[in-house]
């Protein structure tokens, strides 16, 4: 059976998935691509998380679409309004169909002599299916689907009640009346918090240390108003430009100004809990603002149940479980009948596939990152990575417009093979993210480096990187090349023979693409 050749495979159907689908058919329409999705249903993130009060902690109208309008009412959405969100544009714009679920990418070998890459995805059956296609895209996420942070508790089997991760949250628990203690202190503690706390006995959150914690409400006043005088497109473009610009203006005055702006923070804290509440200990944090996430809570739910008692928070280290709960180092026992470990997510570098390229595998430590999307010495490979300082989408987004303005430089140069390099020895390694949050550090060895200097810095800002990928070269430190494969030389050339793999022309010179049909040739049944 021949493999089936796509001109891009794109792997993964999350909202970046989706994303990079809409901008393939728009902007490239001739080329035919698929989409292969590790679950049974779209929507990654959206659709993997089901525990209670699962919701954005970034508005929707940067969370959203550029080309499509996020319409509902909450800023802040659940879970299940973005799962919707995806789902519907899937199906209005066709994606849906092009999706083929069940199948999880493994391996993907680049071939220069072919200028493809065979890609190797476990099945509906388990059975072993490859493809092939000239360019992959791979919009994969950011942390392991299979299992989440579970650091080791001394006593976990001790404990005589569940212990839930929430990646994990079986449907049919039931926290009414029960005492729950939430360990964490990052975006998904602070959501099952309030949300807990509706029915449980109480909620107790516990960190080994503080976060900061801001407030914002749940509903934009002035978009929904802007909404009902506006065609929604207009609308949704002024609020989300609102939003990119404000995002911007207030990562770096943090930036600039850190202790200014956690003065403020820790103040705002203050104003929800009053004076009495112990804001030194609980919500001050010991780094700056952005040296970590902010974790973003609506309309101060968080707030709400710490002021009415229904939930509290305790700062400290766990000694162990013990039956009745868990023990602190300092001796106090946080009894509980259900722990939920909010510990976070294990990161992964392209979904741990492994890559390869002319038989030697890639370590992508060793790679640079180029524009935040591609790798130095890996052709025609691209991964939507998003923002750590605003929505993700903002940049997948970027990201899919940009793959789409190399494959179309690609086709107008009749060249296949595009290639991030590194010119001249003076680029300096800088870690990929900044982050000092433990699920950052303890991955980022084996993440790829950026540069000090463009275009293998990031940005990590969408009005630069717009005017970057939108309208920036498309050929600094790209190889464009034309691989020059063993069956075009002519039959019995020694010299290809004999080294056994394809040189390659490295020119900006015109050359005729060659048809589907000829760089399938190549592939054998
Ligand atoms: C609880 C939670 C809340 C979040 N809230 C926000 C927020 O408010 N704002 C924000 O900007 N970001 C948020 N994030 C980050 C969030 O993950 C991104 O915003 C976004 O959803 C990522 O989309 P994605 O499509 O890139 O990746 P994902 O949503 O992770 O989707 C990846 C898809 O690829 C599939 N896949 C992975 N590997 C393979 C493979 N090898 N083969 C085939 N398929 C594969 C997965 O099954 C999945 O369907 C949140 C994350 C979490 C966990």
């Amino acid at each position: 059976m021949p493999m089936e050749h796509f001109d891009v495979i794109v792997v993964g159907a999350g909202i970046s998935g989706i994303g990079a689908a809409y901008h393939l058919q728009t902007l490239c329409p001739d080329r035919s691509y698929v989409i292969l999705e590790g679950r049974e249903a779209m929507g990654g993130t959206w659709d993997l998380f089901r525990y209670p009060g699962i919701r954005s902690d970034s508005d929707m109208y940067t969370l959203g679409y550029a080309f499509r309008p996020w319409t509902e009412a909450k800023a802040i959405a659940d879970g299940p309004s973005i799962l919707n969100y995806v789902k519907q544009t899937a199906a209005e714009y066709g994606i849906d169909r092009r999706i083929r679920y069940r199948h999880r990418v493994t391996a993907a070998a680049w071939s220069s002599d072919e200028a493809c890459w065979t890609v190797t995805a476990t099945g509906p059956e388990g059975e072993a299916v490859r493809f092939t296609c000239s360019f992959l895209f791979m919009c994969s996420g950011y942390y392991n689907y299979a299992r989440g942070h579970a650091p080791e508790f001394a006593g976990r089997e001790d404990f005589a009640g569940q212990v839930i991760h929430p990646q994990f949250w079986p449907d049919d628990l039931d926290c009414a009346g029960k005492r729950v203690v939430v360990i964490g202190s990052g975006a998904t503690a602070v959501t099952l918090v309030p949300e807990l706390a509706r029915t449980a006995a109480h909620v107790t959150m516990l960190q080994r240390s503080p976060t900061y914690i801001v407030a914002r409400p749940a509903e934009d006043r002035f978009a929904n108003w802007l909404r009902s005088k506006l065609p929604d497109k207009l609308a949704y473009g002024i609020v989300r430009w609102r939003n990119v610009l404000f995002g911007i203006w207030f990562y770096n005055l943090a930036r600039r100004k850190p202790a200014k702006v956690k003065t403020r923070l820790i103040g705002m804290v203050r104003e929800e809990l009053g004076p009495d509440f112990d804001v030194e200990t609980h919500f001050t944090p010991r780094y700056n603002p952005w040296d970590q996430r902010l974790c973003l809570v609506p309309d101060g739910d968080l707030f709400a149940v710490l002021r009415e008692g229904r939930a509290s928070v305790v700062t400290g280290q766990i000694d162990r479980f013990v039956p009745e709960g868990i023990r602190l180092q300092n001796g106090e026992l946080l009894p509980a009948d259900v722990i939920v470990t909010a510990t976070g997510l294990e990161l992964q570098v392209l979904s741990d596939v492994a890559f390869s390229v002319d038989g030697a595998p890639v370590d992508f430590a060793k790679t640079y990152n180029y524009k935040g999307m591609m790798f130095s010495g890996v052709p025609n490979l691209a991964s939507a990575f998003g923002y750590t300082n605003a929505s993700w989408t903002l940049k997948a987004d970027l990201t899919s417009l940009y793959v789409c303005r190399l494959l179309n430089a690609l086709r107008r140069k009749g060249m296949r093979q595009a290639t991030p390099r590194v010119a001249g020895e003076d680029l300096q390694p800088v870690p990929f993210l900044d982050f000092t949050s433990g699920y950052v550090q303890r991955a980022i060895d084996r993440f790829p480096k950026q540069g000090h200097r463009k275009p293998w810095k990031l940005n990590q800002n969408y009005a630069r990187d717009l005017m970057a990928l939108k309208f920036g070269s498309i050929e600094r430190e790209m190889e464009f090349s034309n691989p020059v494969t063993a069956q075009a030389q002519p039959v019995g050339d020694a010299s290809s023979l004999q080294h056994g793999r394809a040189e390659r022309e490295s020119t900006s010179v015109e050359q005729p693409q060659p048809t589907r049909a000829a760089s399938m040739a190549h592939h054998g049944p």
